[in-house]
């Protein structure tokens, strides 16, 4: 009998977790798996503000695949997918296609720019390794070519960050403890640097505990981040930003770096293929299936789960995705081996640490406010404990964090 084929496409923190479970938990005769990724590395999407920064080399928040995938189990194919053919059961590939019985989207986020003009154009997004190195690289030639310049423009010493979510704080925790690097490395003047937060809504963190916003708010400050709060990005432009507090009062703001942090949209593979989605998210049922399909699940930031206590969406975060990972690993061994009963999937959110730099953090975890090197020290503890969740104990003593004080 042909066994069934089962797919993942996407080698992020859903996907992966699918992979390593259900190498663990299905015998070679019982399935064919294939894991589709882009790239032949996983790179830590939670760590690429720092890449972005500058403050972590690229390669240290990424790994090849092949360390972590039992190659007798599951095949790995470097490969960018376009279309998902649902009907059809197979999903088209940039070089190629290929059939499925089973198929797991774990495609991750695109950034979302609400049809802001000039943004697709003129400012960077945190989304992949690529993206990092060149943010990274691009701030620093700003820097360099600074004082090469007869007439000195400032305006390369200026840096804007859209959005003061959990992206943007982070990402400008890590840039505060880098612009000082930055000016002593190309002998530029600190007092020039500007550091330009701009949030719609009209606190930093909307949503999240006021004390620990104003812990993170007055840490950055000191840092000699300015915040514009109640202030759209409307528009971005070659040479800045155009921002406003209402419909009339418009102010440009000159920036050879402007940084789009403010919100993503599911993979749009998943609305190009007609699956029916919520920018790009496509709220699926308890087992995590697609609705309308048994063969289909979606998990990670390509879903959309509803916290019903709120109503509302849960974000999309690593933590559900590699917990959604889990669930969908069992739920295929079971269809597999023909039950029909599937596990439902309820998240566990333990808390939200969100880093302010190397050393300093906020956070709420099992119900308790934490803020500085003890909030901090628990981030790493959280991403030494995503490594060990994929690769064990060796992949957290080659890439995890232990620089704790
Ligand atoms: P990802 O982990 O992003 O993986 C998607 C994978 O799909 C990637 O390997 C990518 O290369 C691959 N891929 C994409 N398109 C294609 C294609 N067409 N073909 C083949 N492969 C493709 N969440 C937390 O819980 N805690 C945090 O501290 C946290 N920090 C964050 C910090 C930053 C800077 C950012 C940007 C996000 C952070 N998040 C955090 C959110 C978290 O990173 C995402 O929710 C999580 O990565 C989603 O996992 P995923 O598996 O859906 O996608
Ligand atoms: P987000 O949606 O959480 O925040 C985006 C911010 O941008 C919001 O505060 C919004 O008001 C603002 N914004 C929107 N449009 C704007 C505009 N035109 N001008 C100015 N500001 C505007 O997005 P994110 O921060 O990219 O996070 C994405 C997901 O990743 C979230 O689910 C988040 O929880 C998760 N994440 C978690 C962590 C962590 O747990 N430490 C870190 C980073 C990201």
């Amino acid at each position: 009998m042909r066994k069934p084929k089962i797919v993942i496409l996407g080698a992020g923190y859903g996907g992966l977790m699918v992979a390593t479970r259900l190498q663990k938990s299905v015998g070679t005769n019982e399935a064919e798996i294939v894991l589709v990724n882009k790239n032949d590395y996983h790179y830590e999407t939670t760590w690429l503000h720092e890449a972005s920064a500058g403050t972590l080399h690229h390669d240290r928040v990424r790994y090849e695949i092949k360390d972590v995938i039992d190659r007798n189990k599951v095949e790995f194919i470097q490969g960018t997918a376009l279309e998902i053919k649902a009907e059809e059961k197979k999903v088209i590939l940039e070089n190629g296609e290929i059939d499925y019985d089973y198929l797991v989207v774990s495609l991750g986020a695109e950034p979302e720019t609400f049809g802001i003009k000039g943004l697709k154009e003129h400012a960077f997004s945190i989304v992949n390794v690529n993206a990092a190195r060149q943010i990274r690289e691009h701030i620093e030639y700003q820097f360099a070519t600074y004082n090469t310049e007869a007439e000195k423009k400032d305006e390369r010493l200026a840096i804007v960050v859209g959005g003061a979510g959990f992206t943007g704080i982070e990402f400008l925790g890590e840039l505060a403890n880098r612009i000082p690097e930055l000016c002593k490395e190309y002998d530029v003047d600190y007092h020039k640097v500007k550091i330009i937060c701009v949030e719609a809504a009209p606190m930093v963190l909307p949503g999240f505990d006021p004390e620990l916003v104003n812990y993170a708010v007055s840490h950055l400050e000191k840092k000699g981040v300015q915040f514009m709060i109640g202030t759209a990005i409307k528009e971005a432009t070659p040479e800045g930003i155009i921002v406003g507090k209402g419909e009339d009062e418009v102010e440009e703001i000159k920036a050879a770096t402007v940084v789009w942090a403010a919100g993503v949209r599911g993979n749009s593979i998943i609305e190009n293929s007609g699956i029916e989605a919520m920018r790009g998210r496509v709220k699926v049922q308890p087992d995590l299936r697609a609705p309308g399909y048994d063969n289909l699940f979606i998990i990670g930031d390509c879903s959309l789960i509803i916290n019903e206590e709120i109503n509302r969406p849960y974000p999309p975060t690593a933590q559900i995705a590699m917990q959604q990972g889990e669930v969908c690993a069992r739920n295929i061994t079971a269809l597999i081996r023909n039950k029909t009963e599937l596990e439902t999937f309820t998240p566990d959110i333990k808390g939200t640490v969100c880093s302010l730099g190397e050393h300093d953090a906020i956070g709420m975890a099992f119900g308790k406010k934490m803020v500085g090197t003890k909030a901090s020290f628990m981030k790493k503890m959280i991403d030494n404990r995503a490594l060990y969740m994929v690769g064990g104990p060796s992949l957290v003593l080659k890439k995890g964090k232990f620089n704790v004080l």
